[in-house]
């Protein structure tokens, strides 16, 4: 099975899994490799925080591709939580200096300093608002955050918004997406298709369809897992999804390099 480009273990403050754990559930699945993204969001709730400790997930996380050298390959990477404030860009942009990561997602997890996953963010506003807003800050981020390979689950509102709809639709926000993807596809970035997202809320077949129209060819699996049995979820389901809409190729990342791996 194609590679789980985007998941936790316990280096993620929201994680307790044990390394092994995920490396383990992924060679009984014959997932080709895993990269470990974990978390580095600064100010998390308002305050301060690197709670990434660089140090010891190298040396474990190398250690276990050793160990799993000719069953699963082993990735490093972080997912970066981006916020367009300087300071936050910087601490990032910092973090990562001198790192030898094979992949760095870029996602939204606040928008406008307020929290999608609490819901604060969505306070007072309808979806068209918040999407829309969600939306153009997502594009002022990559932006800037210029070292980032890969936007993260672009739909992550669709989980957690209070609406009744939750769907992030192309139709409903063409000129944010277009914009977006425009961008994403003319600086080599890609695009992840999350299928922790896509178990909660379908999505929509038109945002697909629009990135490759636009040319968009770079796509990442990503179950987001922070538990070893969700390691993989529902690939086959969404694999089959892409290809029905004319993917052949899904991409990990190795050195900060696209690798193509057939769907
Ligand atoms: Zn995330
Ligand atoms: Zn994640």
């Amino acid at each position: 099975m194609i590679s789980d480009t985007h998941l936790h273990s316990a280096f993620s403050c929201d994680s307790n899994t044990p390394p092994r754990e995920n490396a383990e559930s992924a060679e009984s699945q014959n997932i080709k490799t895993i990269a470990f993204t974990e978390h580095y969001d600064c100010y998390l709730g308002g305050r301060p925080t690197d709670d990434f400790d660089g140090d010891a997930y190298f040396e474990d996380i190398l250690a276990l591709k050793d160990e799993f050298a000719g069953r699963v390959g082993i990735l490093t990477g972080i997912e970066i939580g981006m916020q367009p404030p300087a300071v936050i860009l910087e601490q990032s942009a910092k973090r990562i200096e001198g790192l030898t990561l094979d992949h760095v997602v870029g996602s939204m997890h606040y928008v406008s300093g307020l929290d999608i996953y609490d819901g604060s963010y969505f306070n007072g506003k309808d979806k068209r608002e918040s999407y829309t807003v969600l939306l153009r800050e997502t594009l002022e981020c990559l932006k800037k955050y210029t070292f980032v390979d890969t936007l993260g689950h672009i739909d992550y509102s669709s989980r957690y918004a209070p609406y009744e709809d939750r769907q992030l639709r192309y139709r409903e926000f063409p000129d944010e997406f277009d914009e977006l993807f425009r961008f994403i596809i003319e600086n080599g970035l890609s695009l992840e298709f999350n299928t922790k997202t896509a178990g909660r809320v379908p999505p929509d077949p038109d945002v697909w369809t629009r990135y490759k129209e636009l040319g968009g060819e770079l796509v990442t699996f990503a179950s987001d897992a922070h538990k070893p049995w969700l390691v993989g979820y529902e690939f086959e389901k969404h694999t089959a999804f892409l290809k029905n809409l004319g993917y052949k190729f899904a991409f990990r990342y190795e050195n900060r390099k696209p690798v193509a791996e057939e769907l």
